[in-house]
């Protein structure tokens, strides 16, 4: 009577298991094809309906299963690839957890097909709510084919929190990518909706990259290649020149699993150090391979954060391999690094990488070479590149302070948009009149960021960045809303290449895109021309200004809730205004404050940050005045 407590019935726990395995579509399209490539396969293909909500669907040439094996790998924990937990320590597979088939179908209709190449026929299931519905032999090829139908569809609440099809079908790019980058020796297609998005002949390294980012790179990759007995570090780096304002094509694979680090990130971009602009990133394609033992796969449920058994000393390696790269490419010429010999008798840093082996480690020459200055590995830890600090480069862009530095550094290209500011706007202003503020009195500009002014009874402290974001903001309301766009045409027409993910995402917002005064029309495959931009955009920057506003787009960190259009706006706003730390003209100064005040709401941004603050004469007086 008083005993409360049951067992859940399976598909319920499959259910939760669930929840931390198959998130979205796309986590279910790496699971299925990371299956795929433990399988051995050399043939992936997968298709698409409706960003996966409808159908997802994988289709290899590999091992294939015996018809028990087919049943079993539907069960929680059911797996061919550990059998100990010390197999845990040496795993070789991308999967391992035998929880990915059991989590599918719990929260999918499942349809498999699976057949081995010494038997002569093959095994069809279907599977819902975690229970098999149907099993029968079936023709086939050698391999495997799964089908998951309506994802979520017995878990409504979960499935109302998918995303729109853009949003979604992105993720599932984004996933296919990071298997199809990692494995170049297996095709790979993608087909959404009856489309061919993706076909990549198998190949080498290099080729996969250029066939999944773009042609772009063709000329521009430099290879990346350390061999020690610790580990291996080896890709491929953008030259200087493919970098970019955003993290976009950024890459880590640690034994062929992609993994986000940012620490590790920090390595590689500290290692171009002087080459890149600065707040602009490399593009890079590494890959690390390493003892199993040194790391752990199994901090994350999808395996995309591992933990390295000695982070520093890895981080050491992968920044000395890229400077290692560059040098050697003669992209840093004044740099003459020879890769030290101790590098190649990496006994110190050998498994098992014990304490007292760190400590050896510590005093042999190939640490000191990373930790001694004239080494040719030395680590610079002067204050910008202090490891400490690496969490702070990765912070994303927040609305409330992020703006201000979003994209400072580029002078030149600032000073001429400023003229064009100013020759823009000459109309006389009404409100601007109303608070009298007399131009003649010069503005007084403090620390290039702030703007004061005098009105006839106290002045005024304006933010130059902030006011500039109210202005373009509702500049470019208006313009989205009431289509009164004001497009600058290109002189030339500009050929903008993308990488596939990206192109989707463009031809997605292309109308919305276009409602704010580009003028860029589809060339088919991956390719666009830019007939025209924005007034603000600068001549020669509108290639720059487009890939911005799509990275801008995909980091969007604002409310969900706001349309694609607003997105836009409001980051088309963000990447023209005038920045902090710029210096300003009085005309310049004074043109800002005279649309300031033309505008709706003056006096804050949309994010709700004043944008001046007025000192009057009564508090100025109070301030001074003892009672
Ligand atoms: P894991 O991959 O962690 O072992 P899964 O639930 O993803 O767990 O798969 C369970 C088992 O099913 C695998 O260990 C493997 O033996 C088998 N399996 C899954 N997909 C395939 C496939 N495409 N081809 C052959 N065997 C597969
Ligand atoms: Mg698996």
């Amino acid at each position: 009577m008083s005993d409360i407590i049951q067992l859940l019935p399976d598909n319920i726990a499959n259910q939760i298991a669930a929840g931390e395995v198959i998130q979205r579509p796309a986590s279910a399209v790496k699971e299925l094809l990371e299956n795929a490539v433990d399988a051995a396969a050399t043939e992936i293909k997968l298709f698409i309906t409706d960003a996966g909500k409808a159908l997802i669907q994988v289709i290899d040439n590999g091992k294939g299963m015996s018809e028990t094996d087919a049943r079993m790998a539907f069960e929680r924990h059911a797996t061919s690839k550990i059998k100990n937990i010390e197999d845990l320590f040496h795993i070789k597979t991308m999967g391992f957890r035998g929880e990915a088939l059991a989590s599918i179908a719990a929260v999918a209709q499942v349809e498999l097909k699976t057949k081995k190449e010494e038997n002569t026929t093959g095994t069809y299931i279907e599977i819902e709510n975690s229970t098999v519905v149907k099993q029968e032999p079936c023709a086939f090829n050698n391999g495997t084919s799964i089908s998951m139908k309506n994802l979520f569809f017995n878990v409504p609440a979960r499935r109302n929190f998918l995303k729109s099809n853009s949003v979604e079908m992105r993720h599932i790019v984004d996933e296919f990518i990071r298997v199809a980058m990692a494995f170049p020796t297996i095709f790979f297609s993608l087909t959404s909706n009856g489309q061919e998005v993706f076909h990549l002949e198998a190949g080498n390294l290099k080729q996969r990259i250029v066939q999944v980012l773009g042609s772009s790179y063709n000329s521009k990759l430099v290879p990346v290649k350390e061999h020690t007995d610790y580990l291996d570090v080896y890709g491929f780096i953008g030259k200087p020149d493919t970098a970019k304002k955003t993290r976009g094509d950024q890459y880590f694979f640690v034994n062929n699993r992609f993994i986000k680090s940012a620490y590790l990130n920090h390595a590689v971009n500290t290692a171009y150090d002087s080459l890149l602009p600065k707040d602009s990133f490399p593009s890079y394609v590494l890959f690390i391979d390493l003892d199993p033992e040194q790391i752990d796969i199994n901090v994350h449920p999808t395996k995309q954060e591992i933990k390295f058994e000695d982070e520093k000393i890895t981080y050491a390696f992968v920044q000395s391999a890229v400077k290692h790269a560059l040098a050697q490419f003669s992209i840093a010429p004044s740099l003459d690094f020879t890769l030290n010999a101790d590098i190649q008798s990496l006994s110190a840093v050998s498994n098992p990488f014990t304490d007292e082996k760190k400590d050896a480690t510590t005093s042999s020459s190939l640490f000191k070479t990373f930790t001694q200055k004239n080494q040719a590995h030395f680590i610079e830890r002067s204050s910008n590149s202090e490891l400490k600090h690496w969490k702070d480069f990765f912070t994303p862009a927040k609305e409330e302070s992020g703006v201000r530095n979003w994209e400072l550094g580029n002078n030149e290209k600032q000073e001429i948009r400023n003229e064009e500011f100013i020759t823009k706007q000459q109309i006389p202003n009404s409100l601007y009149e109303e608070r009298e503020i007399k131009s003649e009195k010069p503005f007084v500009q403090l620390h290039n960021t702030y703007i004061i002014s005098t009105t006839p009874k106290g002045f005024m402290l304006i933010h130059q960045q902030l006011a500039h974001e109210r202005i373009l903001y509702e500049r470019y309301s208006k313009a989205a809303h009431q289509q009164q766009t004001v497009t600058q045409k290109s002189l030339f027409p500009i050929n903008l290449e993308l990488g596939v993910a990206d192109a989707v995402l463009l031809n997605e917002l292309l109308d919305d895109v276009n409602a704010l005064g580009y003028h860029i029309e589809t060339f088919g495959n991956n390719s666009f021309v830019i007939q025209g931009t924005p007034a603000d955009v600068l001549q020669g920057n509108e290639k720059h200004s487009v890939e911005l506003l799509l990275e801008q787009f995909k980091h969007f960190t604002g409310e969900v809730k706001f349309s694609k259009r607003e997105k836009l706006v409001r980051c088309l706003t963000r990447q023209n205004a005038i920045k902090a730390g710029q210096q300003l003209s009085q005309k310049e100064m004074q043109t800002l404050i005279e649309d300031l005040f033309r505008c709706n709401t003056p006096n804050t941004t949309v994010t709700g940050n004043p944008t001046f603050v007025e000192f009057k004469e009564d508090y100025l007086d109070r301030m001074f005045t003892k009672w």
